[in-house]
């Protein structure tokens, strides 16, 4: 629209501009290659030039007719005094190559023999296609909109951002070096820097970033997170460039801040400051998060790994307190998290009362009865318990901030950690460590099944294909596969404890404690005995177990091989294993057993009395109604063909190995699943 009242304005402009030309300056006559005797001209003989001589220097091709000038500056017309190296010399004036002739070029206003590199060229000069291009000494050297700073034209800065740190932007555009203290030297305020910011947190000299290419050499762009209204609490944070202080680079996993090269651990992963993708590494991305301060929350922009899974990141030690409220940032393109609770108590539960997502919506809240009924389910457990979000399909990760309460069994202090899996898996890997007990002399064929006769065992190889099959479905391959003994007579056969873990059982899982990295132990046991129940095929250190953390009482899945007694009537031993693993990974039964959790056997009694809550069903016995609990996955029928199934009957399930969607899901949603 405004093109048609802009474009005259330009035509007169510029025809101003070309009169002033015309009119100041002496070059008025059109140039041209010279004619045969004048300056310039090609030459033979001091006779075949009109001026004082021929030179016939071999860099000079054909000659040149030239006249010194070191003593009289005035030339011939057509020529300019000029300065060629050590003379002083009238040579052929020019503005454009044609005005030569051929073989010469058009540099600093006269007609050169064209360079072959910068010793070719006025000092300091650079030669670039024979022509030497010349330093800028002022802005009138520089194409028309640009500026000369250091010799170089560069094109005029709009702000301060556009100048290097320590200098500023002028209204005419140059950035001018500001008084004052450089980049990383103390200072008290921020008038005694060269950048003019003065860092609160720290006392250097620094820039405010949008990125670690904002930063010089040996600094990276950090978070700072300050007390802006100087209450004593810190409230408010920005990127500013800070020296590199960690080894560990923007996107790499830490437990610290210390750690970091930014010096800024968010969660478990090292945050360098961004403003776009394009700021960040290859497979990573600018994403918004928030700093969890004293009052607030400021938000930050901060490049993440698209797909990682991060350490356990401690939250911190607090007291039982089932009111205090803590949070945690969750990313933008988190797929899910494990909070965890650890207490240094064989015995006492260490547990999160309450979660709540970034919009105050209730993910979890402790019921010992109606847990089956929460959003998002969770088993508490002695000495560590593990919540994952989502271990559901009907449960989100919300990006921001999470609240939570932690608590104990004996009111004692907790320790939570949080661990981030970022980026959606549509498949896994799980890595397994066999352990065997004393297996000789079991329902197993062939030789005693061992860590040494393991990779070769037939028994071992069918169990191990038919148990790759079953996750096959669920898109889990198996990773890395080691085998061990353990020698511990006393855990050969395992008896269970109806009240919590057996001692053996604590005794079994915790001996994973040499273990490292991300995998699940599995125990091939003699036999799993338990008064309370029937035959016991095998038990989980938890639903969720603790994903990768070894040695705790919760650190494996245990398997009878009375399982291997079964096998000649149609039994999969594999089947137990993998529903062992698929409650390690998350999953619960898709229905429980009549009793569980409503009813208890041994005192006869009620315990969880209907009307039931979500995913339950109330049972009716013997004048007696209590609640009996199903799987919360929407997807997930009750099933005996199913995996999760909560028992193996000859009748209904000894095949069963089915798996929902919403079961998948959840299972490639636990971290101790790799992508
Ligand atoms: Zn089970």
């Amino acid at each position: 629209m405004s093109l048609p009242a802009v474009l005259p304005r330009i035509g007169i402009f510029l025809l101003v501009l070309s009169l002033l030309t015309a009119c100041s300056n002496d070059r008025a006559v059109v140039q041209g290659p010279p004619a045969a005797g004048e300056i310039g001209a090609a030459c033979t003989s001091d006779a075949d030039c009109t001026s004082d001589y021929c030179l016939l220097d071999p860099s000079f091709q054909d000659g040149y007719c030239i006249q010194k000038c070191d003593a009289n500056p005035s030339c011939p017309e057509g020529s300019t005094c000029h300065d060629y190296f050590n003379y002083k010399f009238c040579m052929d004036r020019c503005d454009a190559d044609t005005d030569c002739r051929k073989d010469y070029v058009c540099t600093y206003g006269v007609c050169r023999p064209p360079c072959n590199n910068s010793a070719g060229c006025d000092k300091g000069d650079t030669c670039l296609n024979g022509h030497c291009k010349a330093k800028c000494t002022a802005d009138t050297d520089c194409p028309s909109g640009e500026r000369c700073q250091d010799g170089k034209c560069i094109p005029p800065c709009k702000g301060d951002s556009d100048c290097l740190p320590g200098f500023s932007c002028d209204t005419s555009g140059n950035c001018k070096p500001k008084k004052g203290k450089g980049m990383g030297e103390a200072c008290t305020s921020s008038s005694q820097c060269a950048t003019a910011y003065c860092l609160p947190t720290r006392k250097i000299c620094s820039i405010n970033c949008k990125g670690s290419a904002d930063c010089p050499d040996g600094y990276v762009c950090g978070l700072e997170a300050f007390d802006k209204d100087n209450n004593g609490s810190k409230d408010s944070a920005e990127a500013d460039c800070v020296p590199v202080k960690g080894k560990v680079a923007a996107g790499a996993n830490c437990t610290a801040d210390a750690s970091c090269a930014s010096e800024h651990c968010h969660y478990g992963f090292c945050v360098e400051g961004c403003q776009a993708t394009a700021d960040c590494q290859t497979g990573q991305r600018c994403v918004e998060l928030n700093i969890l301060l004293k009052g607030a929350a400021p938000k930050y922009k901060g490049c993440l790994r698209n797909a990682a899974v991060g350490p356990y990141y401690p939250l911190g030690t607090f007291p039982n307190s089932m009111s205090t409220f803590r949070g945690f940032d969750i990313p933008p393109h988190a797929g899910s998290f494990i909070l965890t609770t650890e207490m240094n108590s064989l015995s006492e539960v260490p547990l999160v009362g309450l979660l709540k997502d970034p919009a105050g919506k209730t993910v979890m809240t402790m019921d010992s009865c109606y847990q089956y009924s929460q959003p998002n389910r969770y088993s508490p457990r002695e000495q560590f318990s593990t919540l994952l979000v989502p271990n559901t399909t009907s449960v989100s990760v919300v990006p921001g901030l999470y609240s939570y309460t932690v608590g104990s069994s004996d009111g004692k202090a907790v320790t939570a950690k949080l661990q981030i899996k970022l980026g959606k898996a549509a498949k896994g890997t799980l890595n397994l460590n066999w352990f065997f007990l004393n297996l000789a002399s079991t329902c197993i064929p062939g030789a005693t099944l061992n860590a040494s006769s393991a990779k070769s065992h037939a028994w071992l190889l069918k169990l191990r294909i038919n148990l790759k099959a079953i996750l096959t479905q669920a898109k889990l391959t198996v990773g890395s596969e080691k085998f061990y003994d353990l020698k511990d007579p006393a855990l050969d056969v395992l008896n269970l404890s109806m009240t919590g873990l057996s001692t053996e059982l604590q005794k079994l899982f915790s001996s994973s404690n040499k273990m490292t990295g991300r995998s699940i132990n599995i125990f091939f046991v003699r036999d799993i005995k338990a008064s309370y129940a029937g035959t016991v095929l095998g038990i989980a250190g938890g639903i969720p177990g603790p994903p990768g953390k070894h040695g705790t009482v919760h650190s494996g899945v245990a398997m009878s091989m009375k399982t291997a007694c079964y096998e000649p009537y149609g039994y999969n031993p594999a089947h137990t294993l993998a529903h062992e693993l698929g409650h390690y990974l998350g999953l619960s039964h898709n229905q429980e057993s009549e009793q569980v959790p409503g009813f208890s056997q041994s005192t006869n009694q009620v315990i969880c009395p209907c009307p039931c809550g979500a995913n339950m069903t109330c049972v009716t016995k013997s004048g007696k109604s209590w609640c009996r609990g199903e799987d919360h996955i929407p997807d997930t029928t009750t099933s005996s063909k199913n995996l999760m199934y909560w028992a193996a009957e000859s009748t209904q399930s000894f095949d069963g190995n089915q798996l929902t969607d919403g079961q998948i899901k959840t299972m490639l949603n636990n971290p101790v699943v790799g992508f």
